[in-house]
């Protein structure tokens, strides 16, 4: 199986460019010796270049990180390798997770399977393409404010993003730990369910994991969703910029989730239109916190140490280090962050976003008094052209206009390909839970895909 995908990656990622780093000769030395007494049989997956394996180069699309290599492992990486998965390499992504086209990668972009002109998505760009290029069987990816669901929205796989403290976090290269999560980018359902069993749960080594039990995903997967109330925010589909085809799909998704016995009803969702501003001062803001750790002493990049003679030689090694390590987009977030938790300005944008956050979490709330899901679309357009956002971060932004609610809210999401558009680009539809309700997604979205054959789109790529 590895070299049948290695031989593919061989010929189809020139064009795709979803690995960053793969040892193809070391890959199958490993294959031939694992154990396939196990669960997972030594299947590979991809594995989002910002979740540390031992040994291998984690660089998180940075120049800053180039030539990393952590001495441990992820916890999803432990479990996925007790379970007999064999880890294949690292995909691309944006630098540090800021984006969402895979442009801002120190290693260029990669592009969308279904139209290389075109981006993949982001910032899990790498995860969604090889997977929807079959480079992969299935991949793992991160999640602040969409990364799972738009880019596999974007290239027509199925992508979960958990709910916040359902999956460890520890050896994921922190963005904004009050909103990452790890989640699994596969073709269907059945896979993010048997994923999901595996990645799941408590770990000590990860404060804000929760101790609850973990439900055998795939076991509950599929039954009926007859009497099953599903919420249709009225905000979602009639935002600006949303593609009529889009809006089109998703009625349609609803109207077979109907016909399988669900019932639809409209819910409100006020607060939906601040978002986007409380997603972009409240990630920042983590992200330059966290950002703080690259400063040429301990990981990756230094750059000049400075001379003796120099009136602060450590200062100097400090600026050198970030302004040549980091790309444009990192110092933007950097800057933003850094100003929005300065002293004077940190009640007025920090803890504002703050308070708009419990807002859209109460909105949450109200709405899952009334419905046990709601459905709205993942990405309000599909892929959109290479380059044609990079200059502009506002319009990027916007992309996660849909996505971003869900992590300021801790809940779980899912995106499943429901359509194309006129262009044929995949289309996806989220669906949203109640936290620690994943199953409810999983039964849905089962559902759908039983009655549906989009997921079993594949790109041409001869
Ligand atoms: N596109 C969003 C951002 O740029 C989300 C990224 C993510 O989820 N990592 O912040």
């Amino acid at each position: 199986i590895v070299a049948a995908y290695l031989k593919r990656i061989d010929t189809i990622d020139k064009k795709v460019r979803s690995f960053v780093h793969l040892e193809p000769e070391l890959l199958l030395k490993k294959a031939q010796k694992i154990n396939t007494n196990t669960p997972l049989l030594g299947l590979p997956i991809a594995i989002k270049d910002n979740i540390c394996v031992k040994g291998a180069f984690t660089t998180c699309g940075s120049k800053i990180l180039k030539n990393f290599k952590p001495f441990y492992n992820a916890t999803v990486i432990d479990k996925l390798e007790q379970e007999g998965a064999l880890i294949m390499g690292k995909v691309n992504m944006d630098e540090f997770a800021f984006g969402s086209s895979c442009e801002t990668s120190c290693y260029g972009p990669t592009h969308n399977p279904w139209d290389l002109n075109r981006a993949p998505g982001g910032s899990s760009g790498g995860s969604a393409a090889c997977v929807s290029a079959r480079l992969a069987p299935w991949a793992l990816g991160s999640d602040t404010g969409g990364s799972i669901r738009q880019p596999a929205s974007l290239c027509g796989v199925t992508g979960l993003k958990p709910t916040y403290g359902r999956v460890s976090r520890y050896g994921l290269i922190a963005f904004a730990s009050s909103l990452d999560q790890i989640g699994p980018l596969t073709q269907d359902v059945k896979d993010s369910a048997l994923l999901m069993n595996i990645i799941s749960g408590y770990d000590q080594k990860d404060s804000t994991s929760v101790n609850t039990d973990v439900p055998d995903y795939l076991k509950n997967l599929s039954g009926k969703i007859s009497g099953l109330k599903i919420g249709v925010p009225k905000e979602y589909l009639n935002t600006k910029g949303i593609d009529e085809d889009v809006k089109k799909r998703i009625l349609e998704s609803i109207k077979l989730l109907e016909k399988l016995g669900a019932a639809s009803q409209e819910i409100s969702l006020p607060h939906t239109e601040y978002a986007v501003a409380t997603y972009y001062i409240v990630a920042p803001s983590e992200a330059s916190s966290n950002l703080a750790r690259f400063d040429g002493v301990q990981y990756g990049l230094r750059v000049n140490q400075g001379k003796a003679t120099d009136p602060s030689p450590l200062i100097d090694m400090y600026m050198k280090t970030r302004g040549e390590g980091f790309g444009l987009e990192a110092k933007r977030r950097i800057i933003l962050g850094t100003y929005a938790l300065s002293s004077g300005y940190y009640d007025a944008y920090y803890l504002k976003a703050l308070k708009v956050r419990t807002k859209i979490l109460e909105d949450f709330n109200n709405a899952f008094k009334k419905v046990d899901a709601i459905i709205t679309p993942t990405s309000p357009t599909g892929a959109f052209k290479l380059g044609e956002r990079l200059d502009e971060p506002l319009a990027m932004y916007a992309s996660d206009i849909f996505t971003i609610s869900a992590n300021l809210a801790g809940i779980p999401a899912l995106s499943v390909p429901c359509g194309f558009t006129k262009a044929h680009l995949p289309i996806g539809l989220q669906i949203l839970g109640k936290p620690f309700d994943e199953q409810m997604l999983f039964k849905i979205a089962n559902a759908y895909q039983e009655n549906s054959d989009w997921h079993k789109q594949k790109p041409n790529l001869l």
